[in-house]
């Protein structure tokens, strides 16, 4: 299998539990919630994404023949001079990474010494070996992956599907509410706050990668 990949980079993981720690991105192409067409937002199953995953035009992106061609790329952009005590580091995600990424492609990740994370919205099964799921729910779309790590809940989204007390009781490690990134972003923060507030088994994540402008 090859593999369709939008950009490749290394920088901090802005999201969620593992915030703050240096991870190489490996950005898969394409999504099955929209197409990343402007014009096909309207009628997508999602339609907040704020994510640029069409083709293989970014940074470090393109087309690789193999697992093993995979693995090397994202070793590139891991730093040659880090301890070992910094054990390598990738988080994949898109797009939607569960399109693409299967258990070759894992299996490459990790011979190539890296933890291997996913950032999937959870539509799609995962393949064996992962060492931390992150699932973003999104509107309505049907949910099969309902256990991991991390479940990261974009908050409000209109749909009643996406509520939180649909997913509290779901086997995650982590819950995370994450302010929606619209024009009514400080009212999204607000009522994130105020229902972490008022259902601690949330937390709050914040977009630190945004507010520290970085990638
Ligand atoms: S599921 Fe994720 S990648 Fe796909 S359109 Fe929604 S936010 Fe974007």
């Amino acid at each position: 299998m090859s593999y369709a990949v939008k950009e490749i980079y290394y920088t901090l993981q802005g999201e969620g539990a593992r915030s703050g720690r240096p991870a190489v991105f490996l950005r898969f192409a394409g999504c099955n919630l929209w197409t990343g067409r402007e014009r096909d937002r309207a009628g997508a199953v999602c339609r907040f994404c704020d994510t640029e995953f069409v083709g293989t035009d970014g940074p470090g992106g393109g087309r690789y023949a193999s697992p093993a061609d995979l693995a090397e790329a994202v070793s590139r952009h891991w730093p040659g001079d880090a301890l070992p005590q910094a054990r390598p580091y990738v988080v994949c995600t898109g797009g939607e990474p569960l399109l693409q990424l299967d258990a070759a492609a894992v299996t490459a990740l990790k011979g190539a010494g890296f933890e291997v994370a996913v950032e999937t919205n959870g539509t799609l099964e995962a393949p064996p070996g992962l060492d931390w799921v992150c699932v973003s729910p999104k509107a309505a779309s049907r949910l099969l992956l309902r256990s991991g790590n991390e479940l990261k809940l974009v908050y409000p989204q209109a749909e009643p599907e996406a509520r939180p007390e649909r997913f509290a009781e779901f086997a995650f490690d982590h819950f995370f509410l994450q302010p929606l990134d619209d024009d009514r972003l400080a009212d999204n923060t607000r009522a994130s706050i105020d229902y972490c507030l008022r259902h601690p088994q949330w937390h709050l994540s914040l977009q630190s990668h945004k507010i520290l402008g970085i990638a």
